[in-house]
């Protein structure tokens, strides 16, 4: 794609990489047939090719953001499915970033939506606020969902029936391994995940003790920033991205870490992305680089360390429940973090096999459950018909279980079927000697 960007411009270094990726598309369309929103919506707009044609022409004239540019960039998941299908390797992702903040600064939103957008950036990466804030909603929902509708009655809808406990694993602390120590990990306990799943991390860590590994619950880190970095809020995600950072660098250069785990495949891809983000920073350059360099998912650790064999641990059989049978048939929904973002594809069905469950793929499982962070919230109808599309997928197999890695899916999905949606870890660990997940019955 030819561009026209003056040499003034380009000296900025993110122009300059905008307009790398912009000459990479050749407007090819293939990118179109993937995207959710170009299927649901049937607008060129809403498709890939739309949107960096939109992105270009603001980029370019060096203009502040429109109200349309605006309206079809906010229709973007940031999905990613379209980076799997672009044969030409366009970097979207870094694109749409960049238009993100492009139009966070220039762009004044209308005052709710404003609002709105600034409650939730400050409210979910910050467990204690997070949680009063759910209780809130729990408390309120029968009387609320009578009255409203939208973006609000969206919000009230994802506030959990009952909340569970904070778990005391996700204070920092070290968890020692058992038996022979193979290995030293950090793992990122996480912000929303803490308050609605607590459960996730107490798998986590039962089951790579158990596997020998000594897991590190770092200091100072708190959200990963990925949140507040898809909602264009550089600064606040830049803040969050280098106290994670620091946290980390401490372990790193003390004891020393394997590798930086993350359980939530949405965050897991914004680490790996640490060093692109802070590539211009001479402070932070090199930490960032170390960080996104030892940055795994547990699916991808799991395998890293021992195959898809969960390690070499025994499975127990004796996890077949009477009340089930021995066969739990697992419907496997990828999130989209985690097969396009961070192109990890085989490794959790290859565990959850290993771990005698029958594992089936989803129909369209490339397309978005419509979780996407907060775009449920703010997207509330195209996220309502992307979740009502992925349940009727789901439901066409006649699955036990709903097994994934990102708990932005889990919700999401959760909210809309009654069977239930557990992450890959618990039934990994399930599977090897821990307890069964309460959401199993
Ligand atoms: S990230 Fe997803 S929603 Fe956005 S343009 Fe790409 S495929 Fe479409
Ligand atoms: S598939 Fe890639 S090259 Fe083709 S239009 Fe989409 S982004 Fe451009």
């Amino acid at each position: 794609m030819q561009t026209n960007f003056s040499l003034a411009q380009l000296a900025d270094p993110n122009i300059a990489e905008a307009e790398d990726i912009l000459r990479k598309c050749v407007h090819c369309g293939f990118c179109t047939a993937t995207c959710p929103t170009y299927v649901l919506l049937g607008d060129e707009l809403d498709s890939p090719r739309g949107r960096i044609y939109l992105i270009k022409g603001m980029l370019e004239g060096d203009e502040a953001a429109t109200p349309e540019v605006t309206k079809h960039v906010d229709r973007c998941l940031s999905c990613l499915s379209c980076m799997t299908t672009c044969p030409s390797g366009v970097n979207y992702m870094h694109l749409v970033d960049h238009a993100r903040n492009h139009i966070e600064e220039t762009y004044t939103r209308p005052l709710f939506e404003r609002s709105l957008r600034n409650l939730l950036s400050f409210v979910i990466p910050r467990p204690f606020w997070f949680r009063a804030a759910l209780n809130m909603a729990s408390l309120s929902a029968p009387i609320m969902r009578r009255f409203l509708t939208g973006r609000l009655r969206a919000l009230i809808d994802l506030a959990p029936k009952s909340m569970p406990a904070a778990s005391v694993v996700d204070q920092p602390q070290t968890f020692a391994a058992k038996g022979t120590k193979r290995g030293r990990v950090a793992l990122l306990s996480g912000c929303a995940q803490t308050v609605l799943a607590p459960s996730i991390n107490e798998a986590t860590v039962r089951l790579l003790t158990r596997l020998g590994i000594e897991v590190v619950i770092a200091k100072g880190v708190g959200c990963c920033g990925s949140l507040v970095h898809h909602m264009g809020k550089e600064h606040a995600a830049d803040q969050q991205i280098k106290a994670a950072i620091t946290g980390w660098m401490l372990e790193i250069e003390g004891v020393g870490l394997d590798a930086i785990i993350s359980n939530a495949s949405g965050c897991g891809t914004t680490i790996k992305d640490y060093g692109f983000m802070l590539r211009n920073d001479p402070a932070w350059a090199e930490k960032a680089a170390t960080v996104s360099g030892l940055a795994r998912d547990i699916t991808e650790y799991l395998v890293e360390i021992g195959g898809a064999e969960i390690g070499g641990l025994e499975i127990n059989q004796s996890r077949s429940d009477p009340h089930t049978g021995p066969a739990q048939i697992v419907a496997y929904h990828a999130p989209c973090s985690i097969q396009h973002g961070q192109k990890i594809t085989k490794q959790p069905k290859q565990l959850l096999q290993s771990a005698g469950f029958e594992v089936r793929d989803v129909p369209e499982g490339h397309l978005c459950c419509g979780s996407a962070g907060t775009y449920n919230i703010m997207q509330p109808e195209l996220a309502g018909k992307l979740r009502d599309r992925k349940i009727k997928n789901i439901q066409s197999l006649s699955p036990d279980i709903i097994a994934t890695g990102n708990i932005g899916c889990q919700c999401q999905i959760s909210a809309g079927t009654d069977i239930p949606v557990v992450h890959n870890v618990e039934l990994l660990d399930w599977a090897t000697g821990g307890p069964k997940p309460k959401s199993l019955g």
